[in-house]
């Protein structure tokens, strides 16, 4: 986005506290002149030292809220009075939709509706201009479109399969948005991205998670045969595809968002094995040595690849990192930034497995 005083605008994005918002959010203070209120309940996955570094800024406003509470969010709406709605706050973790599915229909469907029901009545509300301005941008993920055979990619044609709650409730919050455009003439934007990784991702995931355990020599598990298939997207790269979206893609359009960067698991893992080798070798042994095969998660999708090329055609979006320079830099930056995630283990989650609980649920 240009550096353009006369395009200033006041942007809500939720979850801003969570992996993708944050680095969203500090792209827009660094990058744009744009106001960002961050709309984030802190759950776990939430964490306001991702934004310290805007803490500081003028442009830069937290709240703490809900977005299941329709009261709150309208309260927000009232005060700020934004141009605009980036939407991430979400449950985002498939293993723990499978343990607890009730968290991520409540905040993935029920808390979408109650922002784009609250968003729609205050959109309604603005003067003509300015209703012409608004957008509503709801960030999604290519996991809706299910699992892909060995060829082939997702389109933004691709028919809806979830296979797992995660991937289900995105999918019904996709549906809602799409709705509320067809239905109410609600400015929407949609975008489904690949699989992200990079600094200040909570080390549940597949990425952070095997850095962490290769650093304190645990077993590095690799689900089922490793051989599932991942588009990786370096969070950077995601971030500065929703801005781009965000202030110039087309009302009610879909844009899927990846890195073109396909890689089975166990080699994501061989790779992080063999930077941590070379930035900080292991006193005795190999960091491969610790690669232990775990039983799969359930209904594991086996591969997903985007075909981004209608961003990349109509916007001019292109990644700037491929996974080997992502991954690096990604691995510099946990190697650099202790204080970060040994406060993210401090908290509730202790790097146990999840995800195993077949048929019990909240
Ligand atoms: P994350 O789990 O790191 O962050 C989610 C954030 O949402 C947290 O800060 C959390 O506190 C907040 N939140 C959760 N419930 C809330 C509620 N009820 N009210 C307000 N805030 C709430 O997630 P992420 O990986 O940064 O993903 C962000 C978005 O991008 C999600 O919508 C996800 O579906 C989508 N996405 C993620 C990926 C990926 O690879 N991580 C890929 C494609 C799309």
């Amino acid at each position: 986005m240009e550096k353009n005083p006369n395009s200033l605008k006041t942007i809500f994005v939720t979850g801003g506290a969570g992996f993708i918002g944050s680095t969203l959010v500090r792209y827009l203070i660094d990058e744009t002149l744009h106001t960002v209120v961050t709309v984030d309940k802190l759950t776990y996955a939430g964490n306001l030292d991702s934004l310290a570094s805007v803490a500081g800024s003028d442009r830069h406003c937290f709240e703490k809220v809900d977005i299941c509470d329709a009261a709150g969010i309208a309260e927000l709406f009232t005060r700020y009075q934004p141009d605009g709605i980036i939407h991430l706050a979400a449950e985002s973790h498939v293993d723990r939709s499978i343990d607890g599915p009730a968290a991520f229909l409540n905040t993935n469907i029920i808390g979408t509706f109650t922002l784009l029901e609250v968003a729609r009545g205050y959109w309604a509300s603005l003067p003509s201009e300015r209703r012409a301005q608004f957008r509503f941008h709801h960030v999604s993920t290519d996991e809706v479109y299910g699992s892909l055979g060995s060829q082939g990619l997702f389109t933004e044609e691709s028919p809806y399969r979830p296979n797992s709650p995660y991937s289900a409730s995105k999918a019904a919050s996709d549906h809602l948005a799409r709705a509320w455009y067809h239905t109410y003439g609600l400015p929407v934007l949609v975008t489904n991205c690949s699989n992200n990784y990079g600094p200040f991702h909570f080390p549940e995931k597949l990425i952070p998670l095997m850095i962490l355990n290769a650093l304190e020599a645990k077993p590095l598990p690799v689900y089922g045969d490793g051989l599932q298939v991942r588009d990786w997207l370096y969070v950077d790269d995601h971030a500065r595809a929703i801005a781009l979206v965000f202030e110039t893609g087309s009302v009610g359009e879909v844009y899927n968002i990846g890195g073109g960067s396909e890689c089975r698991n166990i080699d994501i893992v061989r790779m992080i094995c063999d930077l941590l080798e070379e930035l900080r070798p292991r006193p005795q042994g190999r960091y491969d040595d610790l690669i232990t095969y775990v039983t799969d998660r359930p209904g594991h999708d086996r591969r997903y690849a985007i075909d981004a090329s209608k961003l990349g055609n109509e916007l001019g979006w292109a990644p700037k990192e491929s996974l080997e320079t992502g991954l690096r830099k990604t691995v510099q930056w946990y190697l650099d930034n202790e204080g970060w995630w040994s406060r993210v283990r401090d908290g509730s989650y202790k790097g146990e497995r999840l995800g195993l609980h077949v048929g019990t649920s909240e």
